[in-house]
């Protein structure tokens, strides 16, 4: 679809009609289709951005990240709502805020924890100006998860990585649902989906996706030089 003209280009009848190009995709989870018409993209993206905010794609956020393409978005939200209802969420990755806006309308918690300070907390102001207030964010390194809030029912990443950091299955109750990004770096990754059956884990492959790298250990506020 070509967009000639900002206007308009963050209205609901916007939305809707990215909406229904995901249906038309593949998503037929309502829930999650209910969740993306609800979230304003445009929100959490720059603003000179905005009005690219409901085409089909990933965009820069700085600090060289990306808001995920909203057709990832809906296929890992419905991924994880597989088993049924969401009690607990854990995010990997807060990025943007966005994945976690839309979790926070298919889940009753959502736990989300970024690297970067300055995402982070640009993350959270807009939690709180949409109101989300079901939604916990912090700065962390999202190799070692969340453990104070686990079992989680749900647990996703968003940042790709050559395999799932062993704490995050830990973190997963039995029954629940892990999605991740799996593979090399700056390059096709497999997006893959863990069930929890006691201490055994069932893998499906969802597909092959491009994720910014998982990167170890938190961001150093920046220094300058001049
Ligand atoms: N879910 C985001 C998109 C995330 S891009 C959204 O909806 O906008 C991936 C994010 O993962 C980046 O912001 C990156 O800084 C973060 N990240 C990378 N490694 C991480 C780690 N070890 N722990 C936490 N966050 C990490």
């Amino acid at each position: 679809m070509m967009v000639s003209s900002g206007i308009g280009m963050t209205s609901q009848r916007t939305r809707d009609r990215l909406v229904r190009r995901l249906a038309d995709g593949g998503i037929s989870d309502p829930r999650v289709l209910d969740a993306i018409a609800s979230v304003p993209r445009h929100l959490f993206v720059d603003e000179a951005l905005a009005t690219r905010a409901y085409e089909d794609t990933a965009l820069p956020i700085g600090r060289g990240q990306t808001i995920s393409q909203p057709f990832v978005v809906a296929l890992m939200t419905q991924a994880l709502l597989t088993r049924g209802p969401l009690e607990k969420v854990l995010e990997v990755g807060t990025g943007s805020g966005y994945q976690a806006a839309v979790l926070s309308h298919v889940a009753n918690q959502v736990f989300t924890i970024e690297r970067i300070d300055e995402l982070s907390r640009q993350a959270r102001r807009r939690f709180r100006q949409s109101g989300l207030r079901n939604i916990r964010a912090k700065q962390g390194d999202g190799y070692q998860g969340w453990p104070q809030n686990a079992p989680y029912d749900g647990i996703m990443v968003t940042a790709a990585a050559g395999e799932v950091p062993e704490p995050l299955f830990e973190q997963l109750a039995d029954g629940g649902i892990l999605v991740a990004p799996v593979g090399p770096q700056n390059s096709v990754q497999r997006l893959l989906q863990y069930t929890r059956r006691g201490d055994r884990f069932e893998r499906e492959d969802l597909g092959g996706v491009a994720f910014v790298p998982l990167l170890p250990g938190m961001d150093k506020p920046r220094s300058h030089s001049w």
